[in-house]
């Protein structure tokens, strides 16, 4: 798998995720009410089908989480929200427009063949589990021999097909 950055997203995502299976207690609504609706926000944005809807939920939830929150636990959690809406609104946008600038969100990720470096060796097309790659093996006798290519809509960007190529022809975008 390819190395990746950070991605703000994710974290708080994750440090929220966290919360919620551990400390939070549940005694007061605005704390599970905004830290679940927060996760399911982020979520959305890190699989590209965040909306605008999302970033208004999560300044809201940044706003009052941390005043209506009965302990300093449920605080806490709305400030990471508060200062991820403050200080990542760049990143946000990006993952709205489906872009993660840390190429962190798999499922954000886009792979292309590079048909003047295909082969036709079948070692992507073999190595996908979503059959979203489109080729037949090169053959010889054929005149209408064509490169792979990777179908978007059916790829997860988990890398796979990148790794199993032993030409390079596979690039992450
Ligand atoms: S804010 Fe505190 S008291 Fe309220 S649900 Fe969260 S952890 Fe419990
Ligand atoms: S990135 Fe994964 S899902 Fe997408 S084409 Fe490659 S192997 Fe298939
Ligand atoms: S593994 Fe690489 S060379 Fe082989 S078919 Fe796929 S893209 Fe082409």
């Amino acid at each position: 798998m390819t190395t990746t950055a950070t991605c703000s997203v994710l974290v708080v995502k994750g440090e929220l995720e966290k919360f919620a299976r551990g400390d939070m207690c549940g005694r007061c609504l605005p704390c599970p009410a905004g830290v679940l609706s927060a996760i399911a926000a982020l979520t959305r944005l890190s699989q590209g089908a965040g909306t605008e809807g999302d970033l208004e939920l999560l300044s809201r939830v940044g706003e009052l989480l941390p005043q209506l929150a009965r302990c300093p636990r449920g605080q806490k959690a709305g400030e990471q929200v508060a200062e991820l809406v403050a200080g990542e609104g760049e990143a946000l946008r990006a993952h709205l427009a489906r872009r993660c600038p840390a190429g962190a969100c798999q499922g954000l990720v886009k792979y292309r063949v590079l048909p003047e470096l295909c082969t036709m060796c079948d070692e992507c097309r073999k190595a996908c589990p979503q059959d979203a790659i489109l080729g037949e093996p090169y053959v010889a006798w054929r005149g209408d021999n064509r490169p792979y290519r990777i179908l978007e809509e059916l790829c997860d960007g988990c890398g796979r097909c990148a790794e199993a190529c032993p030409e390079g022809a596979i690039q992450r975008q």
